[in-house]
């Protein structure tokens, strides 16, 4: 399977559906049609997607955020999407969108925390939009795994994390 410069790990953390790709009719990988560019799209295999025969919709908001730079957008478009129900709110970093490296839960940021207090680390490399919603970062913490989902992204450049939450 292919490496994605923005999105890694895809086995493990794309979301994949059982209905067959529209465009080849295989049933080998298919992602699921969400966020495509195309509204019909409801199922594409990695295979068609590496073809470009969908790509993922970025929204304004986020094209902004590397400045307009349509190289970079284009990269994205054709990373496959992060499975979660708010915009595709991608993070940037050094200039550039940071990579998708999966969903974490407490011991995921324990196993990367070094020895410091997982909270602490947690509430560090939280994005700005997830740490102003929050009123008790205890509350949060202790919701992941449950109705909170945590999405982790790495900047390629400087290694920086940067965490997005959603509570369902
Ligand atoms: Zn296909
Ligand atoms: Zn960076």
């Amino acid at each position: 399977m292919k490496n994605y410069k923005y999105f890694c790990n895809v086995k493990e953390n794309a979301d994949f559906t059982k209905k067959n790709c529209q465009f080849c009719g295989s049933n080998n990988n298919c992602l699921e049609g969400v966020y495509f560019e195309q509204d019909n799209v409801e199922s594409i295999c990695l295979e068609c997607f590496d073809l470009k025969k969908a790509v993922v919709d970025i929204p304004e908001y986020i094209i902004k955020r590397v400045g307009f730079d349509y190289a970079k957008v284009e990269e994205l478009a054709s990373n496959p999407p992060i499975p979660w129900v708010q915009s595709n709110d991608w993070q940037v970093c050094c200039n550039d969108y940071m990579q998708y490296i999966g969903e974490w839960g407490q011991e995921n940021f324990r196993e990367n925390s070094n020895n410091e207090n997982a909270i602490a680390f947690f509430e560090k490399n939280l994005d700005e939009d997830t740490l102003n919603k929050v009123d008790d970062i205890n509350v949060l913490w202790e919701d992941l795994g449950y109705n909170t989902v945590a999405y982790v992204f790495k900047c390629n450049v400087c290694g920086k994390m940067k965490v997005v939450c959603q509570s369902y």
